[in-house]
C-alpha cells in the first residue's frame, strides 16, 4: 500500500490525483490540504477517511472540524497545519499541487522528513531550487514531475545517460492567441484567456499559458530538475499538444514522450515510477491527428518567456520576482482590474525595481514575494 498526502486536494491537479486513488486500491490517502473549499473538503474526508486534513484559514478549519466531527480526521490550520501534515510518519509520497509559494516550507519539510516529492507546483522550484534540489540531494529524495512537460523530459531520459543530454526541447501549445500580434490582444477577456485549445487547467495556469509566463516558469522549473543551463533548452511550439517534450542526445538522437493531453497521466506516472500502471482513456490516433506542426515561440509578443530568460540570467531573487509579479497581476487581470498586456507591463515594472539577491534565503525569497506583491498592488491600474 502507498500512502499519499495532497497538499491542494481540492484544485485541479488535487481532484485528478484522487481520480487515480480511486482507480487504483494500492493507493491510501493521508492527508489533505485545501485553501478554503470546506465543502469539496468535507466531501474528500468521506469519501477518503485521511488521518489529518488542513484547512489554510483557521475560520474555514473550524467549519470543517464541526462538519466531520464524526470521522477520525483530525482537521489543522495555516502553515502549522502543512508542515505537519509534510512530515506525517504514515505517508510516503506528498503531492505538491498547491498554488503558490506557500509550498516552499511544507516541501522542505517533507524532503528533511524523506518522503518522495510528486511534485507539480511550479512555484517550488522556480522560487527555491537553489534550496530544493541539493536538499533533496543530500536526504536522497526523489523529485518526481507532475507537470506534463517536466514528466516527458524526465520519461525521455529514462535508462540514458545524462551527461549526453544535449538539448530539451519544451513543448508549448502557444495557447488561444497563437499567431495574434500586440494590437490584437488590447482587448482581450478574461473569458478569451480562459479557453484553453488544449488542455483543462486551473484559471491562473491557463492565463499562464496564454501570456507563456507558463512556459517562462517551465523553463526555470527545468533548468532546476534537469541540471542543464538555459541555453540548452528550447522552447518548441506544437499546437496539438501531443509530443509532451523531447530530449536531444549528443548523437542527436531525439527521445520524446507522446500522448493525449490528459493531466492523470504524468500525476500517475509519478505516483507509481517506473511503473507504467494501465489507464482508461482517449489514445492517439495518428490517422485522426493526420499532421504534427512546430513553430518558433513569438517571443516579442508574448514576452512571458523572453522575461523569464531575463529572470534566470539575473538569477537569485529574481525569477520569484518574475512569479510573485506575475500572480498578483494575473490575479487583476482575473479581477477584470486590469488589462490582458498589463500583466507583461506590471512583471517587468516589478523586475527593473527588485535588487537581485543573490543565494536567497526562504525569508529573503518570501521578502521578495511580497516586495512584488507591493509593487503590483501599488502599480496595478484599470487602463
Ligand atoms: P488550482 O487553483 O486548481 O488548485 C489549487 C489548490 O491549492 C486548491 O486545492 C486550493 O484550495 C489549494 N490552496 C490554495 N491556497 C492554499 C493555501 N494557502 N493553503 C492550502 N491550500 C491552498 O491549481 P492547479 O491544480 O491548476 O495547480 C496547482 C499547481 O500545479 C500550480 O503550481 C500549477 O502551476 C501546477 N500545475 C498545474 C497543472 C494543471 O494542469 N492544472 C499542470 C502542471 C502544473 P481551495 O480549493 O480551497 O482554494
Amino acid at each position: 500500500m502507498k500512502k499519499i498526502g495532497i497538499l491542494g486536494s481540492t484544485g485541479s491537479i488535487g481532484t485528478q490525483t484522487l481520480e487515480i486513488v480511486r482507480n487504483n486500491k494500492d493507493l491510501q490517502v493521508t492527508a489533505l490540504a485545501a485553501g478554503s473549499s470546506v465543502s469539496k473538503m468535507e466531501e474528500q474526508i468521506r469519501e477518503f477517511l485521511p488521518q489529518i486534513a488542513v484547512m489554510w484559514s483557521e475560520e474555514a478549519a473550524g467549519e470543517l472540524r464541526t462538519r466531520v466531527a464524526d470521522t477520525n480526521t483530525r482537521v489543522l490550520s495555516g502553515m502549522e497545519g502543512l508542515l505537519e501534515l509534510a512530515v506525517c510518519p504514515e505517508m510516503d509520497v506528498l503531492v505538491t499541487a498547491i498554488v503558490g509559494m506557500i509550498g516552499i516550507k511544507p516541501t522542505i519539510a517533507a524532503i528533511e522528513a524523506g518522503k518522495t516529492i510528486a511534485l507539480a507546483n511550479k512555484e517550488t522550484l522556480v522560487t527555491a531550487g537553489h534550496i530544493i534540489m541539493p536538499l533533496a540531494k543530500e536526504k536522497k529524495v526523489s523529485i518526481l514531475p507532475v507537470d506534463s512537460e517536466h514528466s516527458a523530459i524526465f520519461q525521455s531520459m529514462h535508462g540514458e545517460n545524462r551527461e549526453r543530454v544535449r538539448k530539451i526541447l519544451l513543448t508549448a501549445s502557444g495557447g488561444p492567441f497563437r499567431g495574434k500580434k500586440r494590437d490584437e490582444l488590447r482587448n482581450i477577456t478574461v473569458e478569451d484567456a480562459l479557453k484553453h485549445p488544449n488542455w483543462s487547467m486551473g484559471r491562473k495556469i491557463t492565463v499562464d499559458s496564454s501570456t507563456l509566463v507558463n512556459k517562462g516558469l517551465e523553463v526555470i522549473e527545468a533548468k532546476w530538475l534537469f541540471g542543464v543551463e538555459p541555453e540548452a533548452i528550447q522552447v518548441v511550439v506544437h499546437p496539438q499538444s501531443i509530443i509532451h517534450s523531447m530530449v536531444e542526445y549528443a548523437d542527436g538522437g531525439i527521445m520524446a514522450q507522446l500522448g493525449m493531453p490528459d493531466m492523470k497521466l504524468p500525476i500517475q506516472y509519478a505516483l507509481f515510477y517506473p511503473d507504467r500502471r494501465p489507464m482508461e482513456g482517449k489514445r492517439v490516433d495518428f490517422f485522426e491527428l493526420g499532421s504534427m506542426t512546430f513553430e518558433k515561440p513569438d517571443t516579442d509578443t508574448f514576452r512571458g518567456l523572453s522575461m523569464a530568460y531575463e529572470a534566470i540570467a539575473s538569477g537569485g531573487s529574481m525569477p520569484t520576482v518574475f512569479n510573485a509579479a506575475n500572480e498578483k497581476a494575473v490575479a487583476l487581470f482575473l479581477d477584470k482590474k486590469i488589462r490582458f498586456l498589463d500583466i507583461y507591463d506590471l512583471i517587468q515594472g516589478a523586475m527593473e525595481s527588485h535588487k537581485t539577491i543573490q543565494n536567497p534565503s526562504v525569508e529573503q525569497i518570501l521578502e521578495a514575494e511580497t516586495e512584488a506583491y507591493d509593487y503590483i498592488m501599488n502599480s496595478g491600474r484599470r487602463s
